[in-house]
């Protein structure tokens, strides 16, 4: 599909992720995200929406808002997200679904709210990786952008609230009190870590060689050199890890307290057993990464 028309109004999108290959230590490929927070203006060609659908509440099917009508490609693309990820959820929250694509691997997905309704998202997903659904690094990208979604939801975080006071405070809103978020934030990031990651690293994308060096000196504490980017992104990578892996019977570091973190709530343990349901794929460690 090539791009077809002018390109139209784009959204608000105040936390793109998107997907993209790194290699970590001795050449080893795994899949990571990166966010890109406000990055509209920035965010490159290669991800804009060659397609967007409006997703239909009554039965979830896409009509074409914009862009290229490849309506049979685009459909079946959407129906191996909804194979994977609990519907229902994304049923309620997912109100368009963008098609892009910057050929196979790079960049697979990628998740933003949308600016008219911020308890609403927008679903983007590369239709070329998305043609290798039982791989790897699909699920388990799909499953980073569906935690962002259920772990940034209004539920979960206050879109309009204009102090945070003790509360997490992102991009997003502020996190609510009983929230996963703010309990994340609490137990792993409050305090002298976050002071830290704060005066070293900061906008982790905008400072690569500093986040290396943080996640270097906090290895323990991180599943990945990704999730140390920050609270948000540490969440949601660390959740794809707790969805396929094995709950970690003696954690004996805090990105393994990280991976069992999630089993404490009902609601995430469900969806951890839809999207184990739906997939063979698995961690058998932290450091396993599933092609
Ligand atoms: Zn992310």
């Amino acid at each position: 599909m090539a791009w077809a028309g002018e390109r139209g109004t784009r959204f608000c999108a105040r936390d793109v992720c998107r997907a993209f290959r790194v290699v970590i230590g001795v050449g080893l490929a795994s899949s990571s995200v990166a966010c890109a927070t406000g990055a509209t203006a920035e965010t490159p060609d290669l991800l804009d929406p060659i397609s967007v659908y409006a997703v239909n509440s009554d039965d979830h099917t896409l009509s074409l808002v914009e862009g290229d009508d490849e309506t049979a490609v685009d459909s079946e693309t959407w129906r191996r997200v909804r194979a994977l990820l609990p519907p229902d959820i994304l049923d309620d929250r997912v109100a368009e679904f963008h098609v892009f694509s910057d050929g196979a691997d790079e960049f697979l997905a990628y998740v933003a709210q949308l600016g008219t309704d911020r308890k609403r998202w927008l679903f983007a997903v590369d239709y070329v990786d998305a043609v290798d659904a039982d791989a790897g690094e699909w699920v388990t990208t799909l499953t980073h952008e569906f935690a962002h979604i259920i772990g940034l939801g209004d539920s979960q975080v206050d879109p309009f609230a204009e102090q945070c006071g003790k509360q997490f405070e992102i991009d997003e809103g502020c996190a609510r009190s009983t929230s996963w978020l703010q309990r994340w934030f609490d137990t792993f990031w409050a305090g002298e870590r976050f002071v830290q990651h704060r005066k070293t690293v900061g906008d982790a994308e905008a400072n690569p060689a500093a986040l290396e060096a943080f996640y270097r000196d906090h290895e323990d504490a991180f599943v990945n050199e990704y999730a140390a980017t920050n609270p948000v992104e540490d969440f949601a990578e660390s959740f794809a890890y707790f969805v396929f892996m094995d709950r970690i019977a003696e954690p004996r570091t805090e990105r393994e307290d990280k991976v069992n973190f999630f089993h404490d709530y009902p609601t995430l343990r469900s969806v951890r057993a839809h999207i184990r349901a739906q997939t063979a794929v698995r961690r058998a460690t932290i450091d396993d990464h599933p092609e």
